[in-house]
Formats: structure tokens, sequence, C-alpha cells
């Protein structure tokens, strides 16, 4: 038995799982391992409930436009939930479609604008008959970390008020092409338009996150072995 346990919400994990982003959820289960930490993970759907005290990490995967417009006539059901979820500084991970979602609003391939939660200050527009698909490689400024990964998305994502870049853009598109700006942090809010799974590729993440989930919930335990775990600081 595991001294430690975290649960974690796999939002609209039916609908959104582009390039095995679930792939997340493997890779935060084995480094909780290695912590001592048995990892649960249970899928919060289309008229499902969302309540925050439930869980302690989230994984908003990325999709088709097509299912993000089904995921965005749910959203408000989860707003002032995941908003609480947010504020108590629960790590959450945004990938791609599930990043747009947390914004304001998401212009499809087709035009058609498909609104969001707008608990992050980002809005993202379409472009024409074009997409940013290939490998993409950040450096972020405060940790000097590279993370790598691969892109696949028309979307072109402005960061807003309150939000830093997960890194800049060494090779590869990021956010939008034209700031060198990849992602968005927010609190304990990390997204990207990282697939591959970024956490597997990216194991830092992956243990800042759960390192942040073990304090979150266990606050007067002596985390300082599982910390051991976490090679560099990070954020
Ligand atoms: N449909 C969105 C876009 O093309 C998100 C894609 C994704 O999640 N990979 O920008």
């Amino acid at each position: 038995m595991a001294q430690y346990h975290l649960h974690l919400a796999h939002l609209y994990g039916n609908l959104l799982n582009t390039y095995s982003d679930v792939g997340n959820i493997i890779a935060l289960r084995y480094y909780a391992q290695q912590m001592d930490t048995s990892l649960d993970a249970t899928v919060i759907s289309i008229d499902d409930q969302f309540d925050p005290a439930q869980f302690d990490l989230a994984l908003f995967g990325g999709g088709q436009d097509y299912e993000q417009s089904v995921v965005a006539r749910d959203l408000p059901n989860k707003k002032a939930g995941l908003r609480t979820f947010i504020n108590d500084n629960k790590p959450l991970l945004a990938i791609c479609g599930g990043y747009q979602l947390l914004g304001h609003y998401y212009i499809d391939a087709q035009g058609k604008k498909i609104p969001g939660l707008g608990l992050l200050d980002h809005y993202t527009l379409n472009q024409d008959h074009h997409r940013f698909i290939g490998d993409i490689t950040i450096k972020n400024e405060e940790t000097g970390d590279e993370y790598h990964g691969f892109e696949n998305h028309s979307g072109r994502t402005f960061l807003g008020k309150g939000e830093r870049p997960l890194g800049k853009v060494l090779t590869g598109h990021g956010n939008n092409g034209e700031d060198g700006t990849e992602g968005a942090i927010y609190k304990e809010v990390y997204c990207s338009y990282f697939h591959g799974p970024i956490l597997t590729r990216n194991g830092q993440i992956a243990k800042h996150m759960l390192l942040t989930a073990l304090h979150n919930k266990y606050p007067s335990a002596d985390l300082s072995q599982p910390a051991a775990l976490v090679i560099k600081p990070t954020f």
C-alpha cells in the first residue's frame, strides 16, 4: 500500500484525447509510484458533476474542433467547480484543445466561435487553411529547462492578464507563430500545445505537479523523500 494517494480528474477524457494525451496519466502514475503515491483517475465528462473537493489534479486534453464544440456546451456546468479548483492551487494540465477551452474563446478552422470557460485570460484565433504541425522545443526562462514535444493545431493563442508562457520557442511555432511564446502558466495551471504526450517527454513537469498536489493534500507530511526525486527546482 502506498503511503499517499492522489485522485485525478480526466476532464472529458472520452472526447478529448488526441495523440494519446492520456499518456500523461501513465507518466504521472509512473512518477507517483516512485513517490510512494498511488494515483487514481476518473473521467468527468458531459453531464457529470465536477466536485473540486474530490480531486487533487486534473488533465484537460486536446481534441478535434467537433468534439471541442460538444464539450463547450457542457462547460458552464463545470465552471464554478473548475474556478475553485484553480484558485485552490491544484495542478491542472491543459493540452491544445483543453488549453483553448480554458480561455475566452476559440475560433475553429471553419471560422466558428466556440466559447471557452474564460477562467484564464487568453483567446484563440484560427488561420486560413493552415495548421502548425511538427516537432517543437521551448525553453522555460525561470528554470532553464528545455521541453520537447509535437504540435498540431490550427488555433493561434494569445496570452492575457496573469499568464506567463510555459516557454520561449526555440524551434517550432508555439502559441501563435508570432510572439515566440508557447503555452501558459497561471497559478498551478500548465497549458501547452505539446502532444507527445508532454509529461512522458518532460518528466520534470510531472514531478512538479505531483509534489504540488502532495503538499496541498498532506500539508504536515514530511515530503523530503518524494521531493528528492525532483532533481532540479521547477517553476
Ligand atoms: N482543434 C484544435 C486546433 O486545431 C485543437 C487541436 C488539438 O487539440 N490537437 O487548434
